[in-house]
């Protein structure tokens, strides 16, 4: 998944009357093998920013290391949800370590 496939799946831009809000999806495991996804509110920009302030809140949910994480061993940006620990990401953790998901 490269940043824009990451960005159309787990950001989304929600405009009302008043403001701009962007939502992240969160990935959480309740039981396993079960993951859950909520929409959070990450930041709120008002209406009339223009499109590039936008686009530039969008690049910073994705560096932000609450919401996203860059593997370790594979180097690509996995949401925290789909991280093993704090420095490898899941596909990794059973490819490289026989940890079972
Ligand atoms: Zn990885």
């Amino acid at each position: 998944m490269n940043d824009e496939e990451l960005i159309s799946e787990f950001i989304k831009v929600n405009q009302d009357d008043n403001k701009i809000r962007l939502l992240v999806r969160q990935i959480s495991w309740p039981h396993p093998h079960e993951p859950r996804s909520h929409w959070t509110v990450a930041s709120v920009l008002p209406q009339a920013s223009p499109p590039q302030d936008v686009d530039a809140q969008i690049q910073a949910i994705l560096e932000n290391s609450q919401y996203f994480k860059v593997c370790q061993e594979c180097a690509r940006r996995k949401p925290r949800g789909w991280m093993h620990n704090g420095n490898i990401c899941q596909s990794c953790a059973e490819r490289n370590y026989g940890v079972v998901y």
